[in-house]
């Protein structure tokens, strides 16, 4: 058995301006104020992180943002540090999100430098990796996410590895619907905690989260949160949605009470 706490994160993406925004946290707030078994996030765009934490202190969910520079200050036109982040009262970041790897051309070395711009900072990242489609029907989604964590993490002590949540994202079942089975889910999960074992050892490979993230839903979330490995989600279209996201979250309580 292990004790990691579950823990849901949203990830808006570009979507919901401030007022938008401010409805769905208030709401959200509401419906899950009763959840202590589950580690609850939401990472909206970086214009609106600052007001958002005024609207979060004192509940049960955390602010995050969706990405950070490596750099740690200056010239670095239209960029976000992790102390910026830190200043807004961020708790976590994402990194390695598939849309920036495929969309803005980051690579296992920018998220390698970002992961460690932001442990420095005292950030927690949430750190994503996931095959194409055309990798995953070529076999090859434990052998691209095994090259993904190794090039995320080289350089990171076991002590700072700590501050670490993966999301395993398969890039087919992102946006499209398309969820992930439970049992694929759970044999790369497994995969990526050996993985972890071999690099930080198994007591910190056991004490990882592993989230899973591509089209999770209220109607699939126990199904994929019951296994033993997926300690989480990382959900996109579902936590724009008050509640769709309380959904899942619930069903993150449900499993973690059973
Ligand atoms: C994501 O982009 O991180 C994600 C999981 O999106 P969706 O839930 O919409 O598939």
């Amino acid at each position: 058995m292990s004790d990691r706490r579950p823990f849901i994160a949203g990830n808006w993406k570009m979507n919901l301006v401030r007022e938008e925004g401010e409805r769905l946290v208030r709401d959200l707030i509401h419906s899950v104020g009763e959840v202590k078994e589950t580690d609850i996030a939401v990472c909206p765009p970086f214009p609106y992180l600052s007001d958002l934490h005024d609207v979060l202190v004192g509940s049960n969910v955390a602010l995050g943002a969706q990405n950070m520079s490596f750099e740690a200050k200056g010239a670095f036109t239209g960029e976000v540090s992790s102390s910026m982040l830190l200043d807004v009262g961020c708790k976590y970041v994402i990194l390695g999100h598939s849309e920036r790897r495929e969309l803005y051309g980051e690579d296992d070395e920018a998220v390698n430098r970002k992961v460690k711009a932001a442990v420095d900072a005292g950030l927690k990242p949430i750190v994503c990796v996931g095959e194409r489609l055309e990798q995953h029907e070529a076999g090859q989604s434990r052998d691209v996410c095994s090259t993904q964590l190794r090039g995320a993490f080289v350089g990171i002590p076991p002590e700072q590895f700590r501050q670490v949540t993966i999301a395993y994202e398969p890039v087919w079942a992102i946006g499209t619907g398309r969820v992930a089975t439970p049992e694929h889910a759970e044999e790369i999960h497994g995969h990526i905690r050996e993985r972890l074992t071999d690099a930080f050892g198994a007591d910190l490979a056991l004490q990882t989260r592993i989230l899973y993230g591509g089209s999770v839903k209220p109607s699939n979330a126990e199904g994929l949160l019951s296994q033993p490995n997926v300690d989480g989600a990382l959900v996109g279209g579902a936590s724009l949605k008050a509640d769709d996201f309380a959904g899942i979250i619930h069903a993150a309580e449900k499993v973690a009470m059973s």
